[in-house]
């Protein structure tokens, strides 16, 4: 166990507002399903920070992408193009459209989707046929891509939407881990064509589960709301002319979520200052680089990710397992797509970067919470994991 005794989780939600307040207003006013005006607020409020003018809520971010990735044109049979280094619902909204995702690799500064080598895919391994891209190997059509806000650290998000561009391909940003984060000192997810958020217990805001479309296309926000709501065409009569999806968020998650948003820049600031604790308190000890931001960025570290430079692969294996087992919430980076064997099937295309950073990362307990003593025993126990890989 730690000097405390106690476990150190990984990221736990903080409900210091007004939670308990909205929750009681949801059962004082009877609306406790999947409209009411917390949905409604909520999704004004979430649009506005964000600054696009819609927001659709959704039960969850996975539910998210897969809508959006709808809109966007993807259809069954397509290709679309996603980071290797990602959490799987990434990829598995891109299944659920009866598509196949093409892996790429990440680049150093952002862990984000590599834009040279998206490029480079592009020119080598794609023809454009009748305005569309093809896929030389599959005779497919890659319709769209889907960048990463990883760990709370904007992509290069201009080298990205300037590729996709020339071809065209439809942007889907995944910004599931990085409500809050500026890129270029615009706020990540209002970039795109459309961008998705979660809202999930883990996320830096969290109504239980949860997630967002946010888009600043009307026709695709209309696509959008009516594919969550079973595509019903006529309220009254109930016409439906293609297969929707029960996809709501319900107004008691969505009272969490209004609350939680109150305290958003506050979970920021106690990320970052996180973060920073680790990366002064790590920079004596030799072996461990804190992966900090981009001079172009604002990172919400949501996660407070390193990695290890001096221990083989195995042994960040057992320094991992020896960090959780003595209670302290670190995790290993996302384990690249292209060797999960759901998509062993799947096209990969010189994933490198992506996979040395999963050999050599590892993720720091950082919930909004964390104490001073708690992020002391993190390091102290990291140190003493590091030292005795050395002294082996
Ligand atoms: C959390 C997450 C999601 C999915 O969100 P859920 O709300 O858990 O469905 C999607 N993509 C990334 C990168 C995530 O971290």
């Amino acid at each position: 166990m730690t000097g405390s005794g106690r476990a150190i989780p990984n990221a736990v939600p903080h409900l210091a507002g007004n939670e308990w307040k909205y929750l009681k207003e949801c059962l004082d006013t009877n609306w406790v399903s999947s409209v009411g005006p917390f949905v409604d607020r909520f999704e004004r409020e979430v649009a506005a920070y964000v600054g696009v003018p819609h927001g659709v809520a959704t039960v969850n971010g996975t539910a998210a992408l897969h809508v959006a990735l709808l809109a966007a044109g993807v259809q069954p049979g397509d290709e679309v193009l996603v980071p290797a280094l990602t959490f799987i619902a990434t990829a598995n909204a891109v299944s659920y459209c009866g598509a196949q995702p093409i892996f790429l690799d990440s680049e150093e500064t952002s862990w984000g989707l590599d834009a040279g080598k998206m490029a480079e895919f592009l020119s080598r391994e794609c023809v454009v046929k009748a305005g569309q891209v093809v896929n030389r190997a599959t005779g497919r059509v890659v319709r769209a891509v889907l960048p990463v806000h990883l760990y709370g650290h904007p992509c290069d998000l201009d080298a990205v939407l300037e590729v996709a561009a020339r071809y065209p391909l439809a942007v889907v940003e995944d910004a599931a881990e990085a409500l809050g984060a500026l890129y270029r000192g615009r706020r990540v997810g209002c970039e795109g064509l459309v961008s998705c958020l979660s809202f999930n217990g883990n996320k830096i805001i969290t109504t239980g589960g949860g997630g967002m479309v946010l888009t600043r296309d009307d026709a695709l926000a209309r696509r959008v709301r009516s594919l969550t709501t079973q595509a019903r065409a006529d309220g009254i009569e109930y016409v439906h002319e293609e297969t929707g999806f029960n996809y709501r968020l319900t107004n008691i998650q969505a009272a969490l979520g209004v609350a939680q948003l109150e305290q958003l820049d506050g979970f920021v600031e106690a990320k970052r200052a996180t973060a920073a604790h680790y990366a002064e308190a790590l920079a004596r000890v030799p072996g461990v680089t804190v992966f900090t931001e981009a001079p172009w960025a604002r990172s919400t570290y949501w996660m407070t990710s390193a990695l290890l430079e001096g221990p083989r692969p195995t042994d960040v294996r057992a320094l991992l397992r020896g960090l959780m087992g003595a209670g302290v919430g670190a995790r290993p980076l996302w384990r690249p797509l292209h060797q999960q064997p759901v998509f062993k099937a799947a096209q990969a295309y010189k994933v490198e970067v992506a996979t040395r950073l999963y050999e050599r990362g590892l993720s720091l307990p950082c919930s909004v919470g964390i104490t001073a003593e708690e992020r002391a025993a993190v390091v102290a126990a990291l140190a003493d994991g590091l030292g005795k890989g050395a002294s082996e």
